[in-house]
């Protein structure tokens, strides 16, 4: 039986319809991220299923009791925000306290408990500082201990990372990670940053305009894009606007393919056909076959992989190689036989 339920949720600010149509089933021990950009809705539905905002319409179950009704104060939840939100004139180790004195836990069980948690996020040595003294990194440790230490049914973080320096956001992120495996707390992640959903996710709720557009696992998302809007969201993408000339038959790149895929539409049809930068290669390789040709643009090193832009009938397309032994990067102005294969390609 699924954990936590959303079942036809919306909200309505005035006449302003920020949520629409949200159903989203997860199972205990999940971890799920919504991804989308900046006003998609993701705090909205964050907060409704904190308790802090109430659905317009629809239901939320948690464990299969309905508590679209009940306060904040009774869900259980715990909660991170980007800003850290810690109590300034409180240790860290008072601030994971302070929950548990909420609750009325005896002095004993509290500072065994704080103990436990500031461990858990590797933070024993700094129990007694104050936020003020401790970096955003460490903030943001002590308010996931925070959130956790009250043993919460759901934790809901709120783009917890977006406040900090990359380094410090990778390495944060695999520790939330490691210790929502650890513990095996159901837990919803809000983010903009699409290499963070798929990184971190068990399932990614792609969310465009208070909708979900997909919901599937990180490679599947990537792999199989529902809609034009997840395709070019995640990811880098080379979108070919395509005519179907006949059913499996698809004219783009001024050159006329047989793609099966496209079976399912009429001659007439405008569609897309993209490909990821990866899926294209300078050579061809197993399972290539089928090309397209272009011009040499521009070619950027950029670590572990080499991109080059390639002019294809006036449209550029980016090409990825890894930097490998072998990789040979391309000349400006060359002329390129880009390779792919037909099961690489998306039609949407
Ligand atoms: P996200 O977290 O994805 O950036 P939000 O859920 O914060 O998006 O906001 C979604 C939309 O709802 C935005 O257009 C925002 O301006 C609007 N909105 C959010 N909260 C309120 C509110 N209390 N009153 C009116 N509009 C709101
Ligand atoms: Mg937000």
């Amino acid at each position: 039986m699924s954990f936590l339920t959303l079942d036809r949720i919306a909200k309505n600010f005035g006449a302003s319809n920020v949520v629409s149509e949200f159903d989203l089933s997860i199972d205990r021990g999940e971890f799920v991220s919504f991804l989308g950009p900046s006003g998609c809705g993701k705090t909205t539905v964050l907060r409704m299923i904190a308790g802090f905002e109430k659905p317009s319409s629809g239901t939320i179950t948690v464990s299969g009791e309905d508590v679209t009704a009940l306060s904040a104060s009774r869900r259980r939840i715990g909660m991170v925000f980007q800003s850290y939100a810690l109590f300034p004139n409180m240790t860290a180790s008072e601030n994971v306290a302070f929950g548990l004195k909420v609750a009325g836990m005896d002095r004993q069980t509290i500072d065994a408990r704080v103990k436990e948690m500031l461990s858990l996020i590797s933070l024993d040595h700094l129990a007694d500082r104050y936020p003020y003294q401790l970096s955003g990194g460490q903030q943001q440790r002590v308010s996931l201990a925070r959130a956790l230490a009250p043993s919460p049914k759901l934790l809901l973080l709120d783009e917890p990372l977006s406040a900090l320096d990359a380094k410090i956001r990778v390495s944060l992120r695999d520790d939330i990670r490691r210790i929502q495996r650890e513990l095996g707390i159901t837990t919803i992640f809000v983010t903009h940053d699409q290499e963070e959903a798929l990184s971190i996710s068990d399932r990614v709720v792609v969310m465009h305009r208070g909708r979900a557009d997909q919901i599937a696992a990180p490679a599947e998302i990537y792999n199989r894009p529902a809609t034009r809007f997840v395709a070019d969201f995640v990811g880098t993408l080379n979108v070919f606007d395509a005519e179907v000339v006949a059913p499996g038959q698809l004219r783009f790149a001024a050159k006329t393919f047989e793609i099966p895929a496209a079976g399912r539409y009429e001659a007439g049809d405008k569609i897309v056909a993209a490909l990821r930068p990866e899926s294209l290669a300078l050579r061809r390789r197993e399972g290539d076959a089928l090309s397209i040709a272009g011009t040499v643009m521009m070619t950027s090193f950029l670590g572990s992989v080499i991109r080059a832009q390639i002019d294809i009938d006036g449209r550029v397309v980016c090409v990825d190689m890894f930097n490998q032994s072998g990789a040979r990067i391309p000349a400006i102005g060359e002329t390129a036989e880009l390779w792919f294969s037909e099961d690489d390609l998306l039609v949407l």
